[in-house]
């Protein structure tokens, strides 16, 4: 099949490129003349595992394409996918105007029948949106198809490949059924194609991310009271995971989710029920305590030098918002690092990818170490925030050595607390039993 793919970011590339490798012949569009070039050079702008040489091989096999020229693109292919970003505004509505844009763009380009295809996460009702933007651009026909996107950042191309399901939301049984046979290559294993109208695909998008972040927020409630209480999350995480009902999944408490898709997805949820007079609690609640536990090692860190950072030289592991990706919107660390700086604390962090972006954010107002142990030098703690495999099995005894002082203040609960302790470190991580360092300030 011939495909447009117009938004060659983390959804649209990995999707074109995923595309491509089951044989399509793929046109990726971008705006975004440097990042076009780039990727024509062989160059990968974002880091996601395995990408890189599927789009090599695609290349050299004439499959994949890339240009900022839509008209070209839309003109020799079947299927236009809009891949444009929807950031979110101040109001917490997404705003469409990348993809009204898009849509457009398509439509005036077209010269006869195509299937537009919404990969973009948007609200209930874009899909009329686009075809009222596109009724007034052509007389061509076309059909708008909304197919969200559940890929994960960090393991983009083995989800886009192997999807657990694949949502299409079509009006016209055809293009439904071209949609399946795109997909057909990708549930061979018998994952489900589940067809549906276009508002119920829209809302299936919203309504998974909203729920996987509510269960975020939820278990970092009850971190945070098993401190209170005395228990430890780990073991009433294993607890409440058995239950078949629940499953172990999703369970892990931290410091908060950040991304480029549950915090704007909750916000826009939320938009949308308050639009149709709804008042949809949880979702409030859900994003009142991100933004809480997006504080918490920042507030356990204050506490234990009891409100005097100043000077101090922190250490942080982790600035990009999860392991295997260099984005970091939305990400905790951005909180972090920021409420540290603001109490004049020195930071030294260490990302094993995402080191350029935090330089976007932070410029020279924190340091960067080039490995992982370097960030530790005459640090009086250490603050993890991202759970980088390699940060898993450290070499503990070399952080004591080069550390200050031996804190460590776990996001990611990384560490077994007894383990740490016993080898002389002060340890605090999120709802797990263990001495407090505030317990042993100043010993
Ligand atoms: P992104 O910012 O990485 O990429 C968007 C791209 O679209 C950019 O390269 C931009 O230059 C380009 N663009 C904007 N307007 C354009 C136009 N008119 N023509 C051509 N290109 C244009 O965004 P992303 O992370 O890929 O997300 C895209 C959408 O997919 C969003 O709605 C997001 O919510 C959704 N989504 C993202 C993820 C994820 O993990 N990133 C997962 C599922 C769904």
């Amino acid at each position: 099949m011939k495909i447009a793919v117009v938004g060659t970011g983390y959804v649209g590339l990995v999707a074109g490129t995923c595309f491509a490798e089951s044989g399509n012949d793929v046109t990726c569009v971008d705006v975004d003349q440097a990042k076009i070039e780039l990727l024509r050079a062989g160059k990968v702008p974002i880091y996601e595992p395995g990408l890189e040489e599927l789009i090599k091989r695609n290349v050299e096999e004439e499959r994949l394409k890339f240009t900022t020229n839509l008209g070209e693109a839309v003109k020799r292919s079947l299927i236009c996918f809009i891949c444009v970003g929807t950031p979110p505004k101040a109001d917490g509505a997404p705003d469409l105007k990348y993809v009204l844009g898009a849509a457009a763009d398509i439509a005036k380009a077209m010269d006869g029948y195509r299937i537009v295809v919404m990969k973009s996460t948007v609200p209930v009702g874009t899909a009329d949106k686009i075809r009222g933007v596109m009724k007034a651009a052509t007389d061509h026909e076309f059909d708008v198809v909304s197919n969200p996107e559940f890929l994960k950042e960090g393991a983009a191309v083995e989800d886009f490949l192997k999807p657990d399901r694949v949502v299409i939301g079509a009006g016209d049984v055809r293009c439904a059924a071209i949609m399946k046979e795109l997909y057909s290559p990708f549930v061979r294993t018998g994952n489900p194609i589940l067809t549906m109208d276009n508002r119920s695909a829209e809302l299936t998008k919203y309504a998974a991310n909203a729920l996987l972040a509510a269960r975020i927020s939820f278990m970092n409630e009850v971190a945070n009271l098993a401190e209170l209480v005395g228990a430890d999350v780990n073991d009433v995480r294993q607890g409440v995971g058995s239950d078949a009902r629940i499953g172990h999944s999703f369970l892990f408490p931290g410091v908060g989710y950040g991304g480029s898709c549950f915090p704007k997805d909750v916000d826009a949820l939320g938009h949308t029920a308050k639009e149709h007079g709804y008042d949809f609690k949880i979702l409030t609640a859900t994003n009142a305590v991100n933004r809480e536990q997006k504080r918490i090692l920042f507030k356990k860190a204050h506490d234990y030098f009891k409100g005097d950072l100043k000077g101090r030289k922190i250490a942080v592991w982790g600035l990009a918002f999860k392991p295997r990706t260099d984005d970091m919107r939305e990400a905790p660390s951005i909180d972090t690092v920021s409420a540290l700086l603001e109490h004049g604390a020195r930071v030294r962090a260490f990302d094993p990818i995402a080191r350029d972006t935090a330089r976007k954010i932070f410029g020279d107002r924190i340091e960067y170490a080039k490995k992982q142990y370097d960030a530790l030098e005459g640090a009086e703690a250490l603050l993890i925030i991202t759970e980088w495999n390699e940060f898993r099995r450290p070499d503990f005894e070399r952080m004591k050595a080069l550390m200050a002082r031996p804190v460590i203040f776990d996001g990611r609960n990384l560490y077994d607390p007894k383990r740490t302790a016993a080898l002389g470190f002060e340890y605090s991580g999120i709802g797990v039993r263990g001495p407090s360092p505030s317990e042993t300030a100043g010993k």
